[in-house]
């Protein structure tokens, strides 16, 4: 069951665990620059610090020519470092054919990972505004021709950036971030339509009446198209605004935003760091799916990649990872391969059989495991579309008594015709198997939560009241879909 609405879930939980901690995740600082001369008296203490804090690669930025050929030698000298080639917009008045030329052969550098940084700012006009713009254009055609994203810089110019990457983006895939993000939820959301990352640089932490509009966007974008920077030297997160930034305050940053998203800086770490890795071409990207993973302080298990449900609204749909996690399964596990990577049950708060489908489609693995979970002293959660009588034509409810300690089930719409039409079940009757599967569950189930999607055509208080008429107290009102994205 993987919906939005379970991340809803998540943030909501009582007890959101923070820890300090990223096991085996790391961070990337996909924005700096590096080859300014404020690093000049310690650039190497500064790379070292990045990695001691676990930013395992950083992104060096040309702001210029001189600054995008030192970007360039930074990044073969250090095996973390890579580099970003482009003229910033207040250098446009500067650009020419020639400036195309050498950033297309610095970009064609192996380390080069991005065409950047440009865009438009009108905060300094430095130089007027047609000329940023037909610069901009440059950038995107450089961006076109090497087939590298773009690092975009927006300041007080969100209508033009917005128009001319819709532009571009109408005649051909264009791919990129908007760094060090200082627009609203609208523009957030235009440019999560057109395929666009964002990243949050160290404003996202200040104490301002801007920046708690800005922890807003930052704790609603979606997981798969968050990032995470410095800007260093500019822009040091709290506790540092004031003083020169460097790659490893990107830290300081992340925990911020972890915590505005209730999840923990480990989570965060993978989510972003996946995002960098896939976008950038760095490092290698996880290729098969994971079997168990956890998220905050419960471990969630990936039982199968099959579902009797094709909705509209899952996560599915939007690509193969989850809060950075790589899901498409190559095999479905054996009940013994769950074990052998639950370890020990009780090191998590619960064991969820979630699966990027749906888990009761295997239910003697599920119920298996469930048992051997208990045996060993831990939770169970089932999370499911509660159509799991219906696929294994018996009522298999019984024999999940005293193996599952809660149940959250998605209900999704207050009648079949929305049903239908949202969820799009491959059975007939799934409506009416559900609602049975529901009201029997709360006999077998100590906690049984029922969830809803709140999407165009649910009526989340008719779900509400179905849900209580079928003898479950504890509804779930889930945000709606397109908060961004
Ligand atoms: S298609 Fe299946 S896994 Fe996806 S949201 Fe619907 S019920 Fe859940
Ligand atoms: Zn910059």
């Amino acid at each position: 069951m993987w919906t939005q609405g379970f991340f809803y879930f998540l943030k909501k939980s009582k007890n959101p665990v923070v820890e300090n901690k990223m096991e085996n995740n790391f961070l990337i600082d996909t924005h700096c620059h590096l080859d300014m001369s404020q690093f000049d008296q310690d650039r190497p203490e500064v790379i070292e610090r990045a990695k001691e804090a676990e930013v395992k690669y950083i992104l060096t930025v040309g702001s210029g020519l001189e600054s995008s050929r030192a970007a360039v030698s930074l990044a073969r000298s250090h095996e973390n470092i890579y580099a970003a080639v482009g003229v910033h917009p207040h250098d446009a008045k500067d650009f020419d054919d020639d400036a195309y030329k050498t950033l297309l052969a610095l970009a064609n550098e192996k380390k080069t990972v991005a065409i950047g940084e440009t865009g438009l700012d009108y905060h300094y006009m430095h130089s007027p505004k047609d000329v940023q713009i037909e610069v901009f254009k440059k950038h995107i055609e450089l961006a076109r021709e090497t087939g590298l994203p773009l690092i975009i810089h927006s300041r007080e110019a969100e209508i033009d950036t917005l128009r001319v990457l819709a532009e571009a983006a109408g005649r051909e895939e264009i791919r990129g971030v908007l760094h060090c993000f200082s627009g609203d939820m609208e523009m957030a959301k235009e440019l999560i339509r057109m395929g666009f990352y964002i990243s949050f640089a160290g404003p996202v932490t200040f104490k301002s009446k801007k920046s708690a509009a800005l922890a807003e966007v930052a704790a609603s974008v979606p997981d798969d198209h968050i990032l995470v920077e410095t800007d260093a030297p500019y822009l040091a997160p709290e506790p540092f605004r004031g003083k020169r930034n460097e790659p490893a305050y990107v830290r300081h940053t992340a925990e911020h935003i972890a915590q505005l998203r209730g999840i923990t800086l480990s989570d965060l770490a993978r989510i972003t760091s996946v995002n960098g890795l896939r976008l950038f071409g760095i490092g290698e990207v996880p290729g098969e799916g994971v079997i168990a993973y956890p998220i905050r302080d419960s471990l969630y298990l990936n039982v199968t990649n099959r579902c009797t449900n094709n909705c509209c609204f899952c996560v599915r749909m939007k690509g193969d990872f989850v809060k950075g996690h790589m899901l498409k399964l190559v095999n479905e596990p054996s009940a013994m391969d769950l074990e052998g990577a639950i370890g020990d049950p009780k090191k998590y708060s619960e064991i969820v059989f979630c699966g990027y489908g749906e888990p009761l489609m295997r239910f003697g693995v599920v119920k298996e495991v469930a048992k051997w979970v208990k045996e060993n002293g831990g939770r169970v959660r089932i999370n499911t579309n509660g159509q799991g009588n219906l696929v294994n034509g018996r009522d298999i409810l019984p024999e999940l008594a005293g193996l599952v300690d809660s149940f959250s089930i998605s209900l999704d719409a207050q009648d079949e015709e929305t049903y239908e039409r949202l969820c799009k079940p491959f059975h007939k009757q799934a409506f009416k198997a559900l609602l049975d599967f529901i009201s029997e569950s709360v006999k077998y189930v100590p906690d049984v939560q029922v969830t809803v999607v709140e999407t165009d055509g649910v009526d989340v208080e008719a779900c509400r009241s179905l849900a209580r008429r079928l003898g479950v107290e504890k509804t779930l009102r889930v945000r709606k879909l397109d908060v961004v994205g």
